[in-house]
């Protein structure tokens, strides 16, 4: 047993069998062992890659993105550029490059990365050269206009799992069987934010809760409502959560989620219904799949730009880069697109009605 999975064992021991959001949290971000906490998981030899560590056209396209919604609302003066979950704050850089060249734009911002991670903040310090703020969370974001952009954030927060027995629901959770960790069942709950689910699942079916994310969508609703702005929010996921998407990855692989704790990368989908349901004092965008966004935001133009300076293995590189951010079998639908912006305004570019 690895000394992470002692420290769990010791805790069920104590205190019982732990939620499956307990069992997230600790390993993701304890603070002696958590994967996050420790590490730089992203890249090539890390456990998994993202969209802005595949190529720079995604931080770019999604940068003058917000900065056209800057435009558009007559370039207010002063505003809050936030980034939740910057990784090794690369997708940031390259958008802070592509809107260089957006007159006032750099001028009226103040940015601020929020970011738990001790690891990873060292790691953003060196790659934004931009000042910044780190915040533990966005409710310590300074009010006013709100220009956001969270990639590959909410699949790492927390989620509760509910199984429904007849009418009722029993929670997952993590306890421990001959001294090994193995899923359970709690007795059995009635929440009363799950009753609308009796409506649409069945005797069996599990669903998911992430009271987290829906506390951050609701914190995003508000301050867009009230002082303006947009939030740009892609992950992994779908409009409404059915089944366990609870998933491990370690070294690009799937693994068990009980077997390795701290050690590989735990996500859940997003249900981004859940997410724009809570932030409702904003509107939000149709989802909309990653490839067809990137495309009505014009990476295919910017992709043969940048591929006129290119040749040999970078080009190739480039080439399988921009078919893995856009085409259907790669991330172009897998990832989604959800926006949220103020109720009266047009709809931010690259979503269409
Ligand atoms: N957006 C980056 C990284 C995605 S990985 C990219 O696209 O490459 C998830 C990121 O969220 C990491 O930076 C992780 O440390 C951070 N994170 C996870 N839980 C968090 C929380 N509760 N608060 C703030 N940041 C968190």
């Amino acid at each position: 047993m690895t000394a992470a999975a002692e420290a769990l064992a010791a805790r069920i021991r104590q205190t019982g069998p732990m939620t499956v959001a307990e069992f997230m949290a600790e390993c993701l971000m304890n603070p002696v062992w958590g994967y996050y906490a420790t590490r730089d998981p992203l890249g090539a030899q890390g456990d998994f890659t993202t969209a802005p560590e595949i190529s720079q056209m995604f931080g770019e396209l999604l940068g003058l993105a917000l900065a056209q919604v800057w435009l558009d609302r007559g370039s207010p003066a002063s505003v809050r550029l936030v980034e939740l979950g910057p990784g090794r704050g690369t997708l940031m850089a390259d958008l802070l490059r592509a809107t260089r060249i957006v007159p006032g734009f750099h001028d009226a911002l103040t940015l601020h990365l929020v970011e738990t991670s001790p690891a990873l903040r060292a790691r953003q310090s060196e790659t934004v050269t931009h000042p910044f703020t780190h915040h533990a969370a966005l409710e310590d974001v300074p009010d006013g206009p709100l220009y956001l952009i969270a990639n590959e954030f909410f699949d790492a927060l927390p989620i509760r799992q509910f199984l429904r027995e007849g009418s009722v629901w029993r929670e997952r959770v993590v306890g421990l069987e001959d001294g090994r960790l193995v899923f359970g069942l709690a007795g059995p709950t009635e929440p009363s934010d799950l009753a609308p689910r009796l409506a649409d699942t069945h005797h069996g079916d599990l669903v998911e809760q992430n009271p987290t994310a829906t506390a951050i969508a609701a914190e995003i609703g508000a301050r867009i409502a009230r002082y303006g702005g947009v939030a740009l929010i892609v992950d992994y996921g779908d409009w409404h959560s059915l089944g366990d998407t609870l998933q491990a990855l370690r070294g690009h692989r799937a693994v068990p989620p009980l077997e390795t704790p701290g050690e590989a990368d735990l996500t859940a989908h997003v249900d981004f219904e859940a997410l724009a349901r809570a932030a409702s004092r904003a509107k939000a965008t149709p989802l909309t799949p990653q490839g067809t966004f990137l495309e009505s935001l014009g990476i295919a133009a910017r992709a043969e730009a940048l591929a006129k300076n290119l040749s040999g293995p970078a080009l190739a590189s480039h080439k399988a880069a921009f078919h893995r951010l856009t085409s259907p079998d790669e991330m172009g639908t897998l990832f989604k697109v959800m926006a949220l912006y103020q109720p009266n305004t047009p709809l931010p570019p690259g979503f269409s009605a």
